[in-house]
């Protein structure tokens, strides 16, 4: 094996068809692993079954391979991991890190001292133990009273106190389904990924995600967050918003609308050059350097 290769993914959740949220993230960690002669992998994030749209991801599978995209190896399916989650939960079991929780939501809103970045701050209720006739619901994991850092190829040194910032998280939710912040983690490490590409949105999960690696032993990756792509009004681009998200859909280039998002000054004899050439030239000419660090609107 050569060394050091990089290996990016993206990951899209099969809710409804790629918005450009999505599809930013998607262009951003291909032209970055293909800049540096790594490999790109496809995750299909369908863990939250309740949210899961059918269809969905043929219809965005399809969309990326007709804009030019091409992934390397087997498309994994979180729906088809359990497994590998049970067992890293059971590893974090095994050293202490985990117990069983009985709050509700709304007790914990109830009781929560201070709102975090990340939501209201869980107060450990459940730390010491259920009192009697408490019933457990969720499976939370214990955080150490510590910083976790890192340094974001884009937005620079960010980090969290997980105790006063974030509190115990869950890690196995009521319904039974593992949390996100788990899978992530048991995923990209099964798959060897070691660069992470992603939408800023998830600048605030990565301290935890960071930690959770450290509890299992599995290497950290690099971290480059992407500037988030906001509607007009300042909220969140979301999947709900219709169909003039699917990229397919209208005559815009949405492939030379996520370069340009993301900083890069294509050359004007390739303005009007279709999805697939500007790709390629995203391939060859991305330039990390040019991403800029802000949380901005789409247009
Ligand atoms: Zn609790």
């Amino acid at each position: 094996m050569g060394k050091s290769t990089v290996t990016g993914r993206f990951a899209p959740s099969p809710t409804g068809p790629l918005h450009f949220g999505s599809l930013v993230a998607a262009v951003g960690s291909y032209c970055l692993a293909r800049r540096a002669g790594g490999r790109w992998l496809v995750r299909i994030e369908d863990l939250d079954t309740p949210r899961v749209v059918p269809g969905a991801a043929a219809e965005i599978l399809f969309t990326l391979e007709a804009l030019g995209f091409c992934w390397d190896g087997e498309i994994v399916w979180q729906s088809r991991r359990h497994d590998a989650y049970l067992a890293a939960l059971e590893q974090l079991q095994n050293k202490g890190l985990l117990y069983d929780c009985a709050c509700s939501r709304k007790e914990i809103l109830a009781s929560a001292p201070h709102p975090g970045e990340e939501g209201p701050v869980y107060p450990g209720t459940c730390r010491q133990g259920l009192s009697a006739g408490r019933l457990p619901r969720a499976v939370r994991v214990r955080v150490p009273d510590r910083r976790f850092s890192f340094t974001d190829g884009v937005f620079g040194q960010y980090g969290q106190n997980l105790a006063a910032d974030v509190g115990d998280f869950i890690l196995r939710r009521a319904d039974g389904m593992v949390a996100y912040q788990l899978a992530v983690v048991v995923d990209d490490a099964a798959s060897g990924v070691n660069q992470v590409v992603r939408g800023a949105d998830l600048l605030g999960s990565t301290p935890r995600q960071i930690f959770l690696l450290n509890s299992l032993d599995l290497p950290v990756p690099a971290y480059l967050h992407l500037p988030l792509v906001l509607n007009a009004d300042g909220s969140k681009i979301s999947k709900r918003n219709g169909e003039s998200d699917n990229p397919l859909a209208g005559g815009d280039n949405i492939i030379k609308k996520a370069l340009e998002w993301l900083g890069q000054e294509i050359p004007a004899e390739l303005r009007t050059a279709p999805p697939v050439e500007l790709l390629a030239w995203g391939e060859s000419c991305f330039d990390v350097g040019r991403i800029p660090a802000i949380y901005g609107n789409c247009r």
